[in-house]
């Protein structure tokens, strides 16, 4: 027999072998499977899928936004969220319009800095955010938002609740 011949019969003989393991251990494999039943209900799977795709949704969103487009601060809901409304004697008011926020401009505020940056904000990013100067009174109304918190002082971070502020809204 010429070698390539032989290395030839040589390959198909140990093809035919591997044929043979291979559905050998696919049966073994099989009946294997049988013995065992499902561990969930189809019930019990639907439920499970439910809670995948919620899942799914919770996560939050990763946008690719140029932040330094985007209109920062307190937005005046009277001119189309087109101007940044000023802090003045603890309420925001629109330099245009003169509207007055009641809290829910400073929340939907809130829950853009949430969904553009973070969902912990701190004293310092907070008034740079909404254009407060004072430290004092950026901490009266972090209080009167009610967030809860982690750390003390200046450490101190707010998480911003966004599902709660929108039952609010
Ligand atoms: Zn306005």
């Amino acid at each position: 027999m010429k070698r390539d011949v032989w290395v030839e019969f040589q390959a198909s003989f140990f093809m035919d072998k591997i044929e043979e393991i291979s559905s050998g251990l696919e049966f073994y494999v099989r009946s294997l499977l049988l013995q065992y039943k499902p561990r969930l209900t189809s019930e019990e799977l639907h439920h499970l899928l439910d809670k995948l795709i919620q899942m799914q949704f919770i996560a939050k969103p990763q946008f690719n936004i140029d932040k330094s487009k985007v209109r920062q601060g307190v937005l005046c809901q009277q001119c189309d969220f087109q101007v940044q409304m000023k802090f003045y004697h603890g309420q925001f008011i629109c330099p245009r319009c003169s509207m007055k926020d009641d809290g829910k401009l400073l929340r939907q505020a809130l829950n853009d800095y949430c969904l553009l940056i973070d969902e912990w904000i701190t004293n310092d990013k907070f008034r740079e955010f909404v254009g407060i100067a004072s430290l004092y009174a950026a901490r009266r109304l972090l209080k009167k938002l009610n967030l809860p918190f982690e750390g003390e002082n200046r450490g101190r971070k707010y998480f911003i609740d966004i599902k709660r502020d929108a039952d609010n809204l």
